[in-house]
């Protein structure tokens, strides 16, 4: 084991996702030594980027690694170990959770707790993440949006005909379609640029990095900063505690075969729910013998990931959207056809690859060529909550391995959900006199881990939480969390948005406690990345 030459850093972050990328950013400017690590490396920008074959069929930027399941059944988890973590490949629909969803809300499946801070403290973090990664959007056009203390920073994106068409149909049937609040880096402003053309996107990484992801919006601004280093193909192992067990003392790194050791006045773990969950179980020590953290024995517990699925509809009407995601449905958010209770979330998603129309198709429309059910397909995204439930959770198995142990809550709101989407774009359809499309459904399993959270949950309470409401370790005086594992609830919208403005919120509210340059966090320290 060796120490690295400039082994003591003011603040080591683990991770450079939505919560680590943007968490480097925000504390870049302070002037405290960070060391930023990440298991994973930089993606090339390379024409494979966009090729579907290679990013699906062959998974050329995904982790390779395997989990295990409650019986452990083994699984390839679809997430990404690189720089910007699952943000280089996200679909970048931003949006904030809804003011109810902080408090207690009553579903099908149980009810989804209180969150121990309100929307009115995220709602500054919100704005600034926004205005940072650029999102594009309309206020006032979503019906269930929170409040909101200023504009999105862009206007929406304008719809492709067969789109635009289908946000008329549906509003004409008596619906509130929306454009969804996208990160992206136009160059609108620039007269002299010429106009972006969004392709291929959900699950892609972007060579032209329009994308806002966390590695061009978060990380590579920071390290612009020269106390900020970068660490890729560096894994963490596990973090060691000091004598008197309060703090971290030493970050153990695997690097290109090489062990690496370093100190830390803080550190901010932001490695995904599931990897957080399992490195604190794996740095277990004689202080901490349930896993670092665990003194309530909650690390690991209240896994959630929403339950998620595609629905295509095939209809008669040729759809050639080349980007597609320019219309979300909250209209079934809080409730829907025959439900007081939520339902959940209806976005269309970036045109999906041949394999996975073919996974959704299953036996259905026998006798159609699969390019043909592709040109006149609608492809929606449906996101109903998963409640935290302590049995659903993160694991080790006895060779170290992660175990992710799941019992599907709240299915009847995903199945809710599912049929009045179908209803409501049947109605559409027939406003021109369209036949019913046929659907075709799938419901993503236990490797669809994208959004996952919810492992090491913030609260008041040190005996059922992780976290204080700052996301420091109870048990720990230097340990900080901003990765979607602080979640106590998800709410059924997309999770990046309120992970960047957490990992905001947490940045100023280290940076106050650190005393360092220009304490308080403000639109001067994160500002608008520049459009490509
Ligand atoms: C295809 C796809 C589409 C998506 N679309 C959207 C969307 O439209 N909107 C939205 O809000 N969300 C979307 N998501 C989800 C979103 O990407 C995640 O919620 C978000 O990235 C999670 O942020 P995070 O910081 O918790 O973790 P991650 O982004 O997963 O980052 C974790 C980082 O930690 C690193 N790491 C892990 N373990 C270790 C270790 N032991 N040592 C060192 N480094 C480690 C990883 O390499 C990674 O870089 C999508 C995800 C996918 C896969």
């Amino acid at each position: 084991m060796t120490m690295h030459p400039d082994a003591a850093y003011d603040i080591v972050i683990i991770g450079t996702g939505a919560g680590g990328g943007t968490f480097a950013r925000a504390i870049a400017d302070s002037g405290l030594s960070v060391l930023v690590l990440d298991r994973g490396d930089f993606i090339p920008r390379e024409r494979e980027n966009w090729d579907t074959a290679e990013v699906f069929a062959k998974r050329r930027y995904l982790a390779n690694d395997t989990w295990y399941d409650a019986d452990d059944q083994p699984f390839s988890p679809y997430t990404h170990y690189c720089v910007g973590g699952n943000t280089k490949v996200y679909g970048a629909a931003l949006l904030r959770l809804r003011e109810h969803d902080f408090g207690d809300v009553r579903h099908h499946g149980g009810v989804s707790p209180a969150w121990p801070v309100g929307y009115d403290d995220f709602e500054p973090w919100y704005t600034l993440a926004e205005r940072m990664y650029s999102v594009h959007g309309l206020r006032g056009a979503d019906p269930t949006e929170p409040r909101a203390s200023s504009p999105y920073p862009h206007p929406p994106l304008v719809p492709e005909e067969r789109i635009g068409g289908l946000m008329n149909d549906l509003r004409t049937a008596g619906y509130r379609p929306f454009p969804p609040p996208i990160g992206v880096r136009l160059s609108e402003r620039d007269g002299a640029a010429a106009p972006v053309r969004l392709a291929n996107f959900d699950g892609y990484p972007d060579p032209t990095e329009t994308k806002a992801d966390s590695h061009v919006v978060g990380l590579r601004p920071a390290a612009g900063h020269r106390n900020v280093t970068i660490l890729t193909r560096a894994l963490v192992e596990r973090l060691v505690s000091d004598p008197s067990g309060r703090d971290v003392s030493a970050v153990v790194v695997q690097k290109d075969g090489e062990r690496m050791v370093f100190r830390a006045r803080v550190v901010v773990l932001a490695a995904g729910a599931v990897n957080s969950a399992a490195l604190l179980l794996r740095s277990a020590d004689a202080h901490h013998p349930r896993g670092l953290a665990n003194s309530s024995d909650q690390v690991g517990r209240n896994y959630m990931s929403h339950h998620n699925g595609v629905l295509i509809a095939v209809t008669d009407e040729p759809n050639p959207s080349v980007f597609q995601k320019y219309l979300a449905m909250a209209d079934f958010y809080r409730g829907g056809p025959g439900s007081e209770l939520p339902l959940g979330l209806v976005q269309l998603m970036g045109k999906p690859d041949l394999g996975t129309l073919a996974w959704a198709r299953g036996d259905a429309l026998p006798g159609f060529a699969l390019e043909d059910i592709a040109a006149r397909t609608l492809d929606f995204f449906l996101s109903a909550e998963d409640l935290p439930d302590p049995r659903n959770r993160v694991t080790l198995r006895n060779d170290g391995s992660i175990r992710v142990s799941v019992r599907p809550n709240n299915l009847g709101a995903y199945e809710r959900l599912e049929r009045a989407t179908m209803d409501a774009v049947t109605e559409a359809e027939a406003v021109r006199g369209r036949r019913a499309p046929t659907y075709l459904r799938a419901r993503l399993g236990i490797s669809a881990v994208s959004h996952q959270n919810g492992t090491l949950r913030f609260g008041v309470d040190s005996r059922t939480s992780v976290l204080d409401v700052y996301c420091k370790a109870h048990d720990l005086d230097n340990l900080y969390v901003v990765d979607a594992s602080f979640f106590p609830s998800c709410g059924a919208v997309n999770p990046s948005l309120t992970i960047m403005a957490n990992a905001l919120r947490v940045a100023d509210h280290l940076r106050r406690r650190l005393g360092c340059a220009g304490a308080a966090l403000n639109h001067n320290h994160v500002s608008e990345a520049a459009a490509c």
